[in-house]
């Protein structure tokens, strides 16, 4: 793997990480929010995002996979690991560390909106509207990019490059 420019350095991360669990916080005034980090991209953004969020938080995760080749995905996503426990009548922010297609929230949202969740927001780091099949808008963004492949902050190229405190473009 050979990385290109570095798109979002160390610190406007945790600048940008900052604002958004200030804008979480302010939202979720009065209630408890109950924290979904996909696996395994997110867990790196909601480490950080969860200790910039001031009203009492319980966090959980899943793992999804997508079923498809490595350039196409096929929109029909499988459950590798589920929640622990019910979410019924919870204020759910699913955290996601990229949204691409949008095809993978999209099947998530609906999943999780069959077991009545009080709220259902969505928390992505990274954004590639541009990539779109699928209606779907974060609520909370940190940065809306271009139609580049990424790593870093959580991010992989076939496993490698996650633990990157920046993000950089992949060399094709
Ligand atoms: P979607 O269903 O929105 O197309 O897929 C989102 C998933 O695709 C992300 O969770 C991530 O695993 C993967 N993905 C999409 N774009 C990138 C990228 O630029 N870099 C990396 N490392 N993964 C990406």
């Amino acid at each position: 793997m050979e990385l290109g420019q570095i798109l979002v350095t160390e610190k406007d991360i945790q600048r940008r990480v900052a604002e958004l669990g200030e804008r979480i916080t302010a939202d979720y005034q009065g209630r408890e929010v109950f924290v979904i980090g996909i696996l395994k991209g997110a867990a790196v953004f909601m480490s950080d995002l969860i200790r910039q969020i001031k009203v009492p938080v319980e966090i959980d995760f899943m793992s999804l996979s997508s079923y498809g080749t490595a350039t196409k995905t096929s929109g029909v996503v499988r459950m590798l690991r589920d929640l622990d426990r019910e979410i019924a009548g919870k204020h759910i922010l699913v955290v996601e560390d990229i949204v691409d297609t949008g095809l993978t929230l999209s099947y998530l949202r609906e999943n999780l909106m069959v077991r009545k969740p009080a709220s259902l927001k969505i928390c992505t780091f990274l954004d590639k509207p541009s990539r779109r099949q699928v209606e779907l808008k974060p609520d909370y963004c940190g940065l809306e990019i271009d139609d580049y492949f990424v790593v870093g902050y959580g991010l992989d190229y076939n496993e490698k490059g996650r633990e990157l405190p920046y993000i950089a473009v992949v060399k094709p």
